[in-house]
């Protein structure tokens, strides 16, 4: 940590500031110059809040240069991790992994469909939620149990794996035997609760970035499964609420090469949530690429007109084809592969 004092900070200023730092542990290296005192504070304290230092008399800024999380930030793993799955699937390897599929489990004829569908077009994992964290409560739920056992037999049909959203802790040994990676949604991103339960878990977890969370809390989140045990955790950038009103959210694309930067964590992205509308997903999924993602999390439906939720945001299955063949060109060019 660094600590600026103002120009005008007394002596007495910076000895207490100095003293408050050694007694949490920190080992003080002070830097006099012409008009400014600056101290470094050195010492791995990630749980020491930094504004206690701001509000000090004669305190100008304070600034932490060690990441507050460490299992997740690269230099845990700066080699950067590989989920692997069963079906010789890896996150985070060479092949960019594309996972697809509707947003909802509707019926057993539409679950065996878009499995067939999306698994011709090249994608490698089936998403479909059966737990459906809707805006409104009147919305369409899920179906719940009978809906995963429908995907689990879609997705070994087709070979494929499957992702579903877990949305609270009672729910988490129902869904296991069901999937290969446990995602956890956007609202749910700060269910700290939740994530530590996941950190028991031994399955890989999609962490979705919270709505309004910087990439700093989605590291924090991440931190929490990972000091439970689990460190198989695969990061997902969803889009953000900003002022921006003509998409559903703002796909932020530069959180991939940031979180690649920060963390050894794959990075997912997801633009079918980080726009909602079907004609903005191709080319985010295709700029998504490009910026390096490990994988794409994307929303497709035989019949999205019909779609019992996010129809608006789903590619229709040829659309989702004509995308595979243009990741297949994309993907080479940033030194990846693609099935
Ligand atoms: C979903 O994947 O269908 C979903 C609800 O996503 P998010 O949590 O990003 O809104
Ligand atoms: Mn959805």
């Amino acid at each position: 940590m660094i600590v600026a004092m103002q120009d005008v900070a007394t002596e007495d200023q910076i000895q207490a500031v100095i003293d408050h730092l050694v007694q949490l542990g920190f080992e003080v290296h002070r830097s006099t110059g012409a008009r400014q005192t600056v101290l470094g504070a050195v010492g791995a304290r990630p749980e020491v809040d930094i504004a206690i230092f701001e509000v000090l008399p004669g305190v100008q800024e304070v600034h932490r240069i060690s990441s507050p999380y460490k299992l997740a930030g690269k230099s845990f793993r700066p080699e950067g991790t590989i989920v692997r799955l069963a079906n010789g699937v890896e996150i985070g390897g060479k092949e960019v992994i594309v996972m697809a599929g509707p947003c909802s489990i509707e019926s057993h004829d539409q679950i065996f469909l878009i499995a067939e569908q999306v698994a011709d077009a090249g994608a490698r994992v089936l998403r479909g939620g059966a737990f459906k964290p809707r805006s409104s409560p009147y919305s369409f739920q899920g179906m719940g149990e009978e809906g995963l056992k429908l995907m689990r037999e879609a997705a070994d049909k087709h070979g494929l794996l499957v992702i579903s959203e877990v949305m609270e802790i009672s729910q988490i040994p129902l869904i296991l035997p069901y999937v290969d990676i446990l995602q956890v949604g956007a609202r749910n991103m700060q269910n700290f609760n939740l994530l530590r339960e996941l950190g028991k878990a031994r399955k890989p977890v999609l962490l979705k970035r919270g709505i309004a969370a910087t990439i700093e809390e989605l590291l924090l989140s991440a931190e929490y499964i990972m000091s439970g045990g689990n460190y198989e955790v695969i990061l997902c950038e969803r889009g953000i609420r900003t002022f921006e009103t003509y998409t559903r959210n703002t796909m932020d694309i530069s959180a991939i090469p940031i979180v690649h930067k920060l963390s050894h964590l794959p990075m997912t992205a997801d633009p079918s949530h980080g726009t909602g509308r079907r004609d903005k997903v191709p080319p985010m999924a295709r700029a998504s690429v490009a910026a390096g993602a490990d994988a794409l999390l994307i929303e497709v439906h035989s019949n999205p007109d019909k779609a019992l939720s996010d129809g608006a945001q789903s590619l229709f299955p040829a659309q989702f084809t004509t995308l595979m063949n243009e990741l297949r060109v994309i993907a080479p060019a940033v030194g990846r592969t693609i099935r």
